[in-house]
Parts: C-alpha cells; sequence; structure tokens
C-alpha cells in the first residue's frame, strides 16, 4: 500500500474488491506486456515510479509462495545461491516502497531491490517470451492466502492483475546491471547501501510541515541538490526535483539558506501536492506495463526550450554533473 495511505482507508476500500466478486478470475496478460520494449534511461525510478510498483506488486503477488527463482545477470545479486533457495515455497506477505527502494517481506525472509538507474521490475506470464536483458525472475505459485485486505484501493478488479489460480512471473531487467538485488535471510546481516542513510519518505504522513521545517534547517546548500539528498527526505531524483522547484517557483540553484520560512513551506507543500499528482498520473499510465518508465506528463523536467507553462518563457535547461536540469528563469525566484 502508499505510504501515503492511511491504514484505516486503505482498510476501509479494501473491502470493495470483495464485494465487487472475483474480478480478476479472467485476466488475460496482454500480448504487448510480452513485446520487447525499449528502455527509456534517462526516465530514472524515483519515489513516485516506484509507489506504484510497490501497490500492484502487493495486490497481485501478496499470499503466493515462492516457487523458484533465478538470477541470469547474477552481478545484480547480493545474496549466495542457497539464500536464494532458501525463499523457495515462502509466501509473500507484504511489498512496500521506501524512498527509492522496493522491499518484498517473505514469511521469514526478505528481499530489497535497488532498481539504480535503469532497472525495471514487471508481471509476466510463465514461459512468455523473455524479456531483452533479464537480470532475475521470481516464479509465484498460485494465490494460497486471500487478496491482501491492505491492498491499494486504486488495484481493485485491475484488468492487469494475475488470476489468482495462476502462477505468475516477477521479472527484472536492467540494460546496466547497475541496479541490486539484496538477499536478507533472517539471521543474516548484509549492508544495503543508502538504506540506513535514507531520511523520512518524502511521501511519508508522518512527514508534516513541522517535521520538515526542523530537518531542513539542517542544510545549507543548493535547493535541487537538497531535494535530491536521501538523508534529507527519501524518494526524490533527478526528474521530481525539476517539477517540485518548478511548482513551488523557487530556483534550482538557490541556497536553501536564503529562503523565507514562507519559501521553506512553499517548498513542503510542492513537494508533496506533485508526489501526489505524480502517483495518481502513473497511475493512468503505466498499467499494465509495470516495466516501462512514463515521465511524458512532466510539466517542465527536460523540456528546456519550451515555454513555461505558467508564464510563458522560454524554460531553461543545463546539465551540471550529466545531470539536467530545467527550470523557468522568470517565475522560479
Ligand atoms: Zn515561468
Amino acid at each position: 500500500m502508499g505510504s501515503s495511505d492511511s491504514f484505516v482507508s486503505a482498510l476501509a476500500h479494501a473491502l470493495l474488491p470483495l464485494l465487487a466478486g472475483p474480478a480478476n478470475t479472467t485476466i488475460t496478460f496482454p500480448s504487448t506486456t510480452m513485446r520487447r520494449r525499449a528502455c527509456d534511461d534517462r526516465a530514472v525510478p524515483e519515489s513516485p515510479d516506484l509507489e506504484i510498483l510497490a501497490d500492484a506488486f502487493h495486490a497481485g503477488l501478496v499470499g503466493r509462495p515462492l516457487a523458484s527463482a533465478e538470477t541470469p545477470q547474477s552481478l545484480v545479486l547480493r545474496g549466495t545461491p542457497a539464500e536464494l533457495d532458501g525463499l523457495r515455497g515462502q509466501v509473500l506477505t507484504r511489498v512496500v516502497r521506501r524512498g527509492k527502494f522496493l522491499a518484498f517481506t517473505f514469511d521469514r525472509d526478505l528481499i530489497i531491490v535497488n532498481a539504480m538507474l535503469t532497472g525495471r521490475l514487471g508481471f509476466a506470464r510463465p514461459g512468455a517470451k523473455a524479456w531483452s536483458q533479464t537480470a532475475a525472475v521470481f516464479r509465484f505459485g498460485a494465490r494460497l492466502r486471500n487478496l491482501p485486505l491492505d491492498a491499494a484501493p486504486w488495484t481493485a478488479g485491475a484488468r492487469w492483475l494475475p488470476a489468482d489460480d495462476e502462477p505468475v512471473e516477477l521479472r527484472y531487467r536492467d540494460a546496466t546491471r547497475m541496479g541490486k538485488i539484496y538477499l536478507m535471510p533472517e539471521g543474516v546481516s548484509r549492508p544495503v547501501p543508502g538504506w540506513d542513510e535514507q531520511g523520512p519518505d518524502a511521501a511519508d504522513g508522518a512527514l508534516d510541515l513541522e517535521a520538515w521545517r526542523r530537518r531542513i534547517a539542517k542544510h545549507q546548500g543548493e535547493l535541487k541538490n537538497l531535494l535530491k539528498n536521501q538523508a534529507f527526505v527519501a524518494g526524490i531524483g533527478n526528474g521530481y526535483s525539476d517539477e517540485i522547484l518548478w511548482a513551488a517557483g523557487l530556483a534550482p540553484f538557490r541556497k536553501r539558506s536564503a529562503l523565507a520560512p514562507d519559501e521553506v513551506d512553499r517548498l513542503y507543500t510542492a513537494t508533496r501536492d506533485v508526489l501526489a499528482w505524480a502517483v495518481s498520473e502513473l497511475r493512468e499510465r503505466v498499467p499494465p506495463k509495470f516495466e516501462v518508465e512514463v515521465r511524458d506528463y512532466l510539466k517542465v523536467h527536460r523540456k528546456g526550450g519550451s515555454p513555461c507553462p505558467r508564464c510563458g518563457t522560454r524554460l531553461s535547461e543545463l546539465s551540471p554533473g550529466g545531470f539536467v536540469t530545467t527550470f523557468c528563469r522568470t517565475c522560479q525566484r
């Protein structure tokens, strides 16, 4: 479930699919899902992209036992073959996103995925044509336990949900193999770079305005770097930091120490609004192709030279350190 959804709201909505009947028993996988697709390497997964994946995998896979797993590109795996084998038969109980990570909790063990730049995850029917650059495949059996009660409401009855009585694969592909899949068996301590260093999730309901003001006061640097700093708040990367700063009307290279109190608050509101807006857009645009990043709806990022949607000025674009930054010199101050 989404980290911003309240448990109570999720529980209330969880009954809807049950009342609506077994809407996901007649699902067929659209053939287009299986086709090889060009991967847009510029769209690095950030909080909204991973949020809908967590929701989809939670709704589609929880309650299923892991039947088998293989890693054609073992470079992505952090763990031993014996540990991978030890997951077999364990039922998946939960999928959550934290920052830019996805965590899959099984009966006993845990898997943490960091997709990094080019890692992509999606459902596939067992036996369907292999994806290019497949790095790992997790085969799940038919659902042994009920649909999770805390499934995100938007997934209820979705056509892309794999049928309960059929097996399904969770595939991971990665063109650069920079992403990592960390096996975390019970009793085994394995470092997951970036995991422990994360601040509160940028979309977490517990990150209220007071907490934001307290945290941001400790940082002095440029606003774009601040938003991308996972130790400040987790989940925001190069793309959504541009969208947030545009929404807030704040210039990306401005220093945090130069912000007035009302600008600090504006940045908070813009962060929450943009992330929530992006998630709602992605829910409409991504399924059933979860393995493809969608970014065509963004307002400013990578749209340098186009008119600013707010004031009409041509958007500026710079690439400090190789990371594209797009902004409006007129209405972002
Ligand atoms: Zn403008």
